[in-house]
């Protein structure tokens, strides 16, 4: 098979060709290597390409192979990593020169999950730093470009996973999800991305932004491919306190059924109408009908607290991360400025700070700081955790009625670089229909479902399940993507690659 066919594949037959010895593992990481090569020049997906590590991970599977020895579902998948997931002795910059050259000593239990099951790393992707931001350009090395359009954002935080997803330098990668960072990007490059319910998903090695939000999550092409990758990494871990000790829920065997069927849907009023673009709405109500083709019911479902999801978590998000970012410091962890023999400790941390984090990171440590502050915490983070709690109740009341909830996962496609850097209400605004998952601790997915008319850019849909019920996401993905499939050729890399990569290509 050619290296450009090797790109092409899912991840799931990806496995199966390396498993029937059309491909070595080493064939698949050098065409991945190679891709990268040709095209990161122009999208910037990767902080670090760790080509050395990959080859020799997969040269060690190979032998493993030769040998005789069982491998899982997923062995010898090339897969790459947001920049905030700890990665033993390779750089992990959470796109912040805080952290730039710092080596982590042991590897997040993500990380090692996926080594167990014979994933190949092939580096780490670029970030807004410490995963503030709706856009990649807050990254301290650089904006990520979106595959489809060179000068249009790839979604953030997470824009680099997804973008190297779309532009078939990796099948897979891993992103993280505090308001939207996984699922948000995943709409706009025309991928899956999906939050897994709070705890499903171990946080152990993760670079914490806001701890009671955060959720490490799968990015794919396909809705099966991200099922396959979250199986792998989600479980139980006692190294996270948070973490569920439950079963991991049947997501391989609910994008298999891909099945509606007797479904109950809900469409969330609260997020259509003034702000929404026309063809994201257009495609989103076309992929509501389909559900409805395939045997699902709908309703529309009232969630009113949700008006008030964006303020809330723009309280209880830097009020949590000005805690956790107080430990860049300049004394433990890599950068340290102005240590000369006379300046005090204090001196060296405010210098440090000073130089190290960026401006978004900034303006939420010291929004944060002020909103914990004595005379204010009842008034603005007490306020703000009333109003989470009346989200979770309306998840409830609306989770007493349906199976799941649905609506657009954005309210526009990618919009341009540059274009919303200066005014942080309107970078914001691009994750109002992702923060309520967050702030209830839901498990949501965002699954392409055509491109818009006006511009041709990538719409994604967001379904979102009761926590612990994450496989509902994958019946509704996958029954959409099947569907779709025939409609939008971007979803048939499997069978056509030729087809599904007009778009990209031309781009690239
Ligand atoms: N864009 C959101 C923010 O800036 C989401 C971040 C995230 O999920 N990491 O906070």
């Amino acid at each position: 098979m050619s290296d450009t066919d090797l790109t092409r594949l899912t991840a799931a037959r990806t496995a199966a060709v390396i498993a029937a010895g059309e491909a070595s593992a080493l064939d698949v990481t050098e065409a991945h290597l190679k891709r990268i090569r040709a095209v990161d020049g122009d999208v910037h997906a990767f902080l670090h390409v760790d080509a050395d590590g990959a080859r020799d991970a997969a040269r060690r599977l190979d032998a493993r192979r030769s040998a005789g020895e069982e491998m899982g579902p997923l062995a010898g998948v090339p897969i790459a990593l947001k920049d905030l997931i700890a990665t033993e002795g390779v750089p992990t910059t959470c796109g912040s020169r805080m952290l730039e050259g710092w080596l982590p000593p042991y590897d997040a239990t993500v990380t090692r999950r996926l080594r167990e099951a014979g994933l190949v790393i092939l580096g780490k992707t670029n970030m807004d730093e410490f995963a503030m931001g709706s856009s990649t350009e807050h990254s301290a090395y650089g904006p990520t470009h979106n595959p489809w359009d060179l000068e249009r954002i790839p979604g953030g935080s997470g824009g680099g996973s997804a973008a190297a997803v779309a532009s078939f330098e990796t099948p897979l990668a891993v992103g993280t999800d505090t308001g939207g960072s996984i699922r948000q990007p995943a709409a706009v490059t025309g991928t899956v991305g999906v939050k897994p319910t709070y705890g499903g998903v171990s946080r152990y090695g993760l670079v914490a932004l806001a701890s009671s939000l955060d959720q490490a999550g799968p990015c794919a092409r396909t809705v099966l491919d991200a099922a396959m990758l979250h199986a792998v990494m989600a479980g139980h871990d006692p190294l996270d306190s948070t973490s569920i000790d439950a079963p991991v829920p049947a997501v391989v065997e609910a994008a298999r059924a891909a099945d509606v069927r007797g479904m109950r849907v809900g469409v969330v009023k609260q997020f259509s109408g003034e702000g929404y673009q026309s063809g994201v709405e257009q495609r989103f109500r076309e992929a509501v009908s389909l559900l409805e083709e395939l045997g699902a019911t709908v309703v529309e479902v009232d969630c009113p607290a949700f008006d008030y999801a964006m303020p809330a978590y723009y309280l209880i998000l830097p009020s949590e991360c000005s805690s956790n970012l107080a430990r860049f410091d300049g004394m433990r962890y890599g950068l340290r400025v102005g240590h000369d023999a006379a300046a005090s400790a204090e001196e060296v941390m405010a210098s440090t700070r000073d130089a190290g984090f960026g401006p978004e990171a900034k303006r939420r440590i010291m929004l944060g700081t002020y909103a914990l502050s004595s005379g204010y915490y009842d008034a603005y983070y007490g306020q703000a955790q009333k109003v989470r709690t009346l989200i979770v109740r309306d998840f409830q009341a609306a989770f007493e009625q349906v199976d799941v909830l649905v609506s657009p996962t954005t309210p526009t496609t990618a919009f341009r670089l540059g274009e919303r850097l200066e005014d942080p209400l309107q970078m914001y605004l691009a994750d109002l229909c992702t923060i309520p998952s967050n702030l209830a601790g839901n498990a949501s997915m965002s699954v392409p479902v055509g491109l818009a008319p006006e511009d041709g850019l990538p719409v994604g849909l967001q379904v979102i399940a009761p926590p612990t019920a994450d496989e509902r996401l994958y019946r509704v993905g996958a029954a959409l993507e099947a569907a779709l499939g025939d409609r939008w050729g971007h979803l048939l890399i499997d069978e056509a690659p030729e087809l599904s990569l007009n778009t990209t290509e031309a781009a690239l």
